[in-house]
């Protein structure tokens, strides 16, 4: 009998609009490629895009990364809020701006509903930020668990004055 493997593959949603979001979030791929128990790591191309919530704030640089992880989803979550925490992330406003936004988007194909943590990521199949880098890199057939395919929630969802920066 064949042992399972180990690494899981999780996606990861970046987000900044404070203080050079796009260093801000050059520098975080870097940080979670360094991470331990990280392999593979892949980041997306660079979009743009405008605030979700108050308006009142510049506009969001987002990416998504790929990567297989030997952690568990909370295990990963921490390392990622503590990356969050390295970039002086303070938590205030909902939806406010932020320095550094991670997100644990997908961990294989888990459905997830802890109060820390939920997986998928709620919010994912509303946000053109995380559909279009998220296409950029996964498999074209990706399905999400609970929520159907890639391509389809793309096809259902509104650009939103998104544009990819390079
Ligand atoms: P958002 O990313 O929706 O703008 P925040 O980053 O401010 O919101 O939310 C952080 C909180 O969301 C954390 O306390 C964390 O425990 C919780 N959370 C639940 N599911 C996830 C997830 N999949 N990825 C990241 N944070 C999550
Ligand atoms: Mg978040």
């Amino acid at each position: 009998m064949s042992q399972a493997s180990n690494w899981h593959e999780a996606y990861i949603g970046l987000g900044s609009n404070l203080d050079a979001p796009l260093q801000q979030v050059r520098t975080a791929a870097r940080e979670i490629s360094a991470l331990p128990g990280i392999r593979e790591p892949r980041l997306s191309p660079l979009y743009s895009s405008f605030p979700v919530g108050p308006q009142d704030q510049p506009d969001y640089i987002n990416a998504v990364m790929q990567i297989r992880t030997d952690r568990s989803p909370l295990e990963l979550l921490r390392q990622l809020q503590a990356i969050e925490n390295q970039h002086g992330r303070l938590r205030s406003t909902r939806w406010g701006a932020r320095t550094l936004d991670l997100d644990l988007l997908l961990y294989d194909d888990l459905i997830l509903n802890e109060p820390d943590l939920i997986v998928p990521h709620p919010e994912l199949a509303n946000r053109s930020f995380v559909l279009y880098p998220l296409a950029d890199i996964a498999p074209a057939d990706l399905r999400i668990a609970g929520k159907g395919s890639l391509t389809n929630l793309l096809a259902n969802c509104a650009a939103n004055g998104i544009h990819r920066i390079e």
